[in-house]
């Protein structure tokens, strides 16, 4: 048993249920306010931009929500995914930890977004909607959405970060291949994208900036909706069919996790693999530790503050309280493009608040070094947000040799790089470099946020 590599489930074993951690949280996650009046707002203050059959989910305080039959039928595509021992990896560090990944590239889309896009797509095409608009940052959303809005027939129109769009020319035209248009984000096509070009012609773009683009369509148009990637309630719920499904697998293999890694972008992997191992924590108190990874260029779980802030750059989206670096805040161009975003999920921030989950800010050099050297034992080339949560599994392999514990770690193998090489050969050829944000860096970011703080 001790030699087996690989846990395969089988259809049956796909979860009838997705979990909702705040029914178990000791405390809450705050409501949140209104972007003008401060109040807080109800669940009919989503309804121009989301189906109610999501909104419901966002709000809902049952700790279990039934998965559709029809989206349970498209989770076979590619559900359950298989979880590894990483037994050439564990090798070649030389240490006595046990290192086991959830691998979630094997989607259509290449990663873990089709969990969410596609029920996503099904409220919406259930409530009648014929237009969906999103953001996307390294383009593993707007794929991951066009994929599944295809399958409802609803069109699909994504506004894609600019840096991204221009690195990564394969991602829009896979959107393309399932029938969605693309555009790069700042773009003319809203009030929001021309006045961020107004301010600067030559704008990287940045999600908060694409989430303005979207959102604005969304709300001056009748037929369309918005669909958000990461962040909220729902989404991160629809991803905890991959901790189910580890939950059961590790039990194959014997073990419980001492330790669950995943990149951290908005939250959903994240939570996605940790929140059903976290509800034997916080129901059984069963010892569990749960690390949130971001990059040093982005850090705002690690050195943001805890208030509320704006989704959005320009500031349309429900205030919301979480660990932020102010949504003005346009990260350095690193090549995880999905983890470029200035804030993190309501219900991850309450969680890091209360200290039930911790998180670690890691170099771009270091995740890189840690994905080749995952790819040349594994074989799988992970995306480049991926290799984040590698580099900390590495980290916690060395601990474990120098403490000579042979301690569980899982992580979250989010998504393959096959897209990403543009990436990797930047950093091959010695163009990536460090990047860590100075201090002084930190407190203009945070000086520029004008948003309430929350009450002690
Ligand atoms: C979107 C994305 C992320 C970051 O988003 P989360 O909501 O934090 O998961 C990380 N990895 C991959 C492969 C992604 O596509």
């Amino acid at each position: 048993m001790s030699n087996q590599t690989k846990f395969i489930l089988s259809e049956q074993d796909i979860p009838e249920k997705w979990y909702n951690i705040t029914a178990d949280m000791p405390n809450k996650p705050l409501p949140p306010l209104h972007p003008a009046t401060h109040e807080p707002i109800g669940p009919d203050a989503l309804a121009p931009l989301f189906p109610m059959g999501l909104i419901e989910q966002e709000v809902t305080s049952d700790a279990w929500v039934e998965i559709p039959e029809e989206v349970r039928d498209i989770y076979k595509v590619w559900r359950p995914t298989p979880l590894y021992r990483a037994h050439r990896l564990e090798k070649a560090l030389d240490t006595p930890a046990k290192i086991y990944y959830k691998y979630e590239g094997v989607s259509p889309a290449g990663s873990h977004k089709p969990n969410t896009a596609v029920p996503q797509a099904y409220y919406n095409m259930k409530e009648g909607v014929t237009r969906i608009t999103t953001e996307t940052g390294a383009g593993q959303w707007g794929s991951a959405l066009a994929f599944a809005c295809n399958l409802f027939g609803i069109h699909c129109e994504v506004y894609m970060v600019r840096i991204s769009y221009d690195q990564k020319p394969y991602r829009k035209l896979m959107m393309n291949t399932w029938g969605a248009d693309v555009y790069p984000s700042p773009s003319d096509r809203t009030h929001a994208g021309r006045q961020i070009l107004a301010q600067d012609a030559a704008s990287p773009g940045s999600l908060g900036i694409a989430i303005s683009e979207a959102v604005e369509i969304a709300a001056t148009h009748d037929d369309t909706k918005y669909s958000l990637g990461s962040v909220l309630n729902h989404v991160l719920l629809h991803q905890t069919v991959i901790g189910q499904e580890a939950l059961k697998q590790m039990e194959m293999a014997g073990d419980f996790p001492d330790i669950i890694i995943a990149p951290f972008g908005g939250g959903s992997n994240f939570a996605g693999i940790s929140f059903p191992f976290l509800r034997h924590k916080l129901v059984e108190g069963k010892k569990l530790r749960a690390i949130a990874v971001e990059p040093t260029s982005c850090p705002k779980l690690t050195r943001g503050v805890f208030r509320y802030d704006f989704g959005d750059t320009v500031g349309m989206t429900p205030l919301l309280p979480m660990y932020t670096l102010g949504h003005t805040f346009i990260p350095a161009k690193i090549h995880a493009g999905g983890l470029r975003y200035h804030g993190a999920g309501v219900i991850v921030s309450q969680l890091l608040k209360d200290n039930i989950i911790e998180a670690v800010a890691v170099d771009q050099l270091e995740t890189f070094e840690a994905g080749v050297l995952f790819a040349k034992t594994e074989g799988i080339i992970p995306a480049p947000e991926a290799n984040y949560g590698i580099a900390q599994a590495l980290r916690e392999a060395q601990i474990a040799k120098e403490e000579g514990v042979a301690k569980t770690i899982l992580f979250n193998l989010c998504g393959h790089g096959n897209f990403d090489m543009a990436s990797y050969d930047a950093y091959f050829s010695g163009r990536l470099q460090k990047h860590e944000m100075t201090q002084q860096e930190i407190e203009a970011a945070l000086a520029l946020i004008d948003t309430p703080a929350i009450p002690a």
